[in-house]
Formats: C-alpha cells, structure tokens, sequence
C-alpha cells in the first residue's frame, strides 16, 4: 500500500518544476513592463517642463499615473546604471563599476557575475513569463546576454550604439554628430545570435517597439503574469530615427528622436488598453543617467539640475519617472518622495508575493507605500559613485559632496572638498549655494553615513577591466 505520504512525493516529482515559492498569495501580482531610455535629461520630456519637444503620450501616462520629481539611478553612465536597476544593488557591490574604465566595451572579457540575482530572475522564479528588448550592455559574451539572467527571449543591441566604430569612419566626432549606419558595427541579437550587423539603427525605436508589442500580445493570451524589459537605445549618439519622425519636431534632431520613443511608449500603453490588462499591469518609465552635454545640441537636458552624464552633480543622476497603473497607482498625482531604480527590485517581488533577496546586502527599498499613495517613500538617502569612489552623499534634502569632478571632455580636476559642499536640494535644486558653513550636525550625519556605508561594502572582482585576450 503507498502511503500518501509516497504520493505527495511521487507527485512532487511528477509536476512540473518550479511553483514558486509566493510568500503572499493574496498580492496583486502585476505584469510589469520597464521604460528604460538612453540618456534622456530630467528637463527631456514635455511634462518636465521641456519647452518645445512634444511628448503627449508620456505626458498622459503622467496625467494617469504618477510623475515623481527626485527619482534617482544608481550611476550616473549606462553599465553601473543598468546593473543598479537589473540587481537592486548599487554597482560597486557586483563589480559593475570601475574608474579606470567606466562602462564595457566590445572588447571587455566581464559582465554582470551569475551570482547576482536580477529583476528578470527574481520574477522568473515567482511565475513570471520574462522578455527583454533593447540594449543590454551588462555583458556581450554569452554567458552574460538576457537570456541567461533570466529573461525568456532577448531582440536587441549588446552594448552602446556608438561602439565597434570602424578604423574606416571620419575621424572625431563627425562620425558621431554626421552619422551613418556602416560606421559602427554594432550587432543586433535575436536570443544570442547576430540577426544583423551592423544594427540599421535608423529602424531600431520602431523595431524595438513591434517586439514589445508582439510579446505583450503573446503573454496576454496565457495565465502567467510578465515581466517586459524595453531599453531604448536612443537618444544615446549617435542619434536615428525612422522616415516618419525626420523633422518632426520643433526642438531639432534630438526631439525627432524623443519624439519616436514617446510614439513608442503611446504604441505599449495602447496594447495594453485594448487588450484590457491595463488594471493588471504596472508601466514605469525612466532612463539609466543625464545627457550626454558634451554633445552640444544632439545631448539633451537635465532642466534646472545642474551638470550631465558622467557627474554626480544632479544632472547625472536624477532622471524623469512615471508610473502607470490604472486603478492601483494614484492618477496625476505629482510624487516629490525619494526613490531609485534600485527600489524596482524588492518592489516588484513584493508586488508579486515574494520575498526581496536576504542572503545579500540589497541597496533598494519597498516604494509600495509611495506608488499605491498609501504612505510615504522608505527612502530618505543616496549615494552617489563615479566609478568605485563614493563622491557624493544625500540624507534627507542635504547633499554633500565630498568629492567633484566635471564629466568627459571638460575639466577634468577632481577636487577633494574639506569640509564636503552641502546643498539643500529642495531649496535649492541647482546645487548653487554651498550651505556648509551652517550645517555642521548635518555633514556629520552624512559622514557617518558615508562611513558605515563603505563599510557595508565587500571587495569583489572588477568586471569592467579585464579584456578579451587578442590572438
Ligand atoms: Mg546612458
């Protein structure tokens, strides 16, 4: 006779693998599709206050969701950025982060380690159905691609658009400002093989969106909740738009450009309304750090905050988000709360009844109370790296600066500030007015912030510096 203790054995055996370990059966379980743009400036979007790029779908999802006004990434340039987002860890934990080579390249032999637990593997594991499209750029080799970090399926561009540059361009910049497709030989990827190269970057927001909208369709029909990745590769230079946005917009090239990525984002917010799933699904957008100011007219704008890309200043790390979610996140509702892309992490598994990583020390907090207009944002610091070194620190509306440094191209001198610059960023958003001087209590805090912080951090290897061996 089998007991029924040997058929609840047998039958664990038999089903399928993996009903995941849901701590709160009761939680909603969104499907969650991330907006991540290319250095997009806080002052890029209509609803951000730009005076003459257009953005209405942006600016509805705005009206319907909410618009959050201090929202932070977790580096201010696009590997770090994306690990931050990917592990809801800050990137010096992973070995994603380095000052001697600030992103990777065609030739870098790293990429995000298997150890880390990404977004797309935490919901995987809690029954999500997971697809990435767009640009990856935590690591070209193939054990680095999506799909194996726990995405299903991966369409779209290893690394940044301006890389695998041919010996054969213009020389300097022009090759960037004048571009043409046949100057960078960046590959597309459909899964983890090359479907065309060079990428025709010119097709690749329109592209990107038809993939999105084709998985989103897909998942729709089946029971499994998902999860959709869509990274922009735009308005990264060099910048490409489809026939139909050439001159479309008032604010030149680069408004064409964010002008295509909001018809884009109109285009996934739509699927969804037709397909009725709208009250099911949380829609966020944001971008992975400032523009790139170097780039004259073709970067864009960080508005009233002060500096870009590549600094700890404001501009480099403050980014729009909105988030959407009819009937669960509060309608046009102005969120002026901390938050982080690192927060999406312990977020969404919360969200999806599980529970964030607690074999490791995560750097993202529980935003519930803030997106469902509950309660007040967790979040109350940031810190703020260029490359492994901590620059800059926030607690409450303080920020010091314990370091500066002008980004790419400009001057460079770093400069050591003793006592740190503090800016009351509420006050003063621009970072203006050195406040130091009254605020003795408040430096010390940050310090030792700062300190027990460096002490939370473990020495792992650097990701960013090793090279492919050349044969
Ligand atoms: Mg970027």
């Amino acid at each position: 006779m089998i007991s029924s203790l040997m058929l609840a054995a047998l039958s664990l055996m038999v089903s399928p693998p993996a009903a995941p370990a849901v701590a709160d059966p009761e939680a909603p379980r969104p499907n969650l599709v991330v907006i991540f743009t290319d250095d997009l400036g806080y002052g890029d979007l209509s609803c951000y206050g730009h005076p003459t790029i257009a953005t209405p779908h942006l600016d509805r999802m705005a009206a319907e969701g909410q618009r959050w006004t201090q929202f932070y990434v977790g580096a201010s340039v696009c590997t770090p950025s994306r690990t931050a987002l990917m592990t809801g860890r800050l990137p010096i934990r992973s070995g994603m982060c380095s000052s001697q080579r600030r992103v990777l390249f065609p030739d870098s032999a790293g990429g995000l380690p298997a150890s880390e637990i990404t977004l797309a593997e935490a919901l995987k594991d809690l029954g999500y159905a997971t697809g990435m499209v767009g640009k990856w750029h935590l690591g070209h080799l193939p054990e680095y691609l999506p799909t194996n970090h726990g995405f299903d399926s991966y369409f779209g561009i290893p690394y940044s658009n301006d890389m695998d540059r041919l010996a054969s361009s213009p020389e300097g910049r022009v090759a960037i400002t004048e571009p043409e497709i046949e100057y960078f030989n960046v590959p597309l990827l459909q899964d983890t093989e090359i479907l065309e190269r060079p990428a025709d970057q010119r097709t690749l927001t329109r592209r990107y969106t038809e993939q999105s909208v084709r998985f989103i369709r897909a998942q729709a029909e089946g029971n499994q909740p998902f999860f959709l990745y869509l990274a922009h590769t735009m308005p990264h230079v060099p910048l490409f738009r489809s026939e139909e946005f050439v001159d479309v917009s008032r604010r030149g090239l680069y408004g064409d450009v964010v002008e295509e990525i909001d018809w884009s984002v109109g285009q996934i917010l739509d699927t969804i309304r037709v397909l009725g799933i709208a009250e099911e699904t949380l829609v966020v957008f944001t971008s992975d750090n400032g523009p790139w100011l170097t780039y004259d007219q073709q970067g864009g704008s960080a508005g009233l905050l002060r500096n870009g890309k590549g600094s700890t200043w404001e501009g480099g790390m403050r980014e729009p988000f909105l988030a959407w979610w009819p009937g669960t996140v509060p309608a046009g509702q102005v969120v002026p709360d901390l938050g982080a892309t690192m927060d999406l992490l312990p977020t969404a598994v919360l969200l999806a009844g599980g529970e964030p990583p607690s074999d490791r020390v995560l750097d993202g907090v529980d935003l519930r109370p803030a997106l469902l207009g509950t309660g007040p944002s967790p979040r109350d610091s940031m810190f703020y790296y260029r490359g492994t070194e901590l620059y800059a620190v926030r607690l409450g509306p303080f920020k010091a600066h314990f370091i500066t440094q002008e980004p790419y191209g400009r001057d460079t001198n770093r400069i050591e500030h003793d006592p740190p610059l503090l800016f009351h960023l509420e006050h003063d958003p621009s970072e203006r007015f050195d406040i130091s001087a009254d605020h003795p209590e408040v430096l010390a805090a940050i310090q030792s912030l700062a300190d027990e912080h460096r002490g939370s951090v473990e020495p792992v290897p650097n990701q960013l510096e090793p090279r492919i061996a050349a044969d």
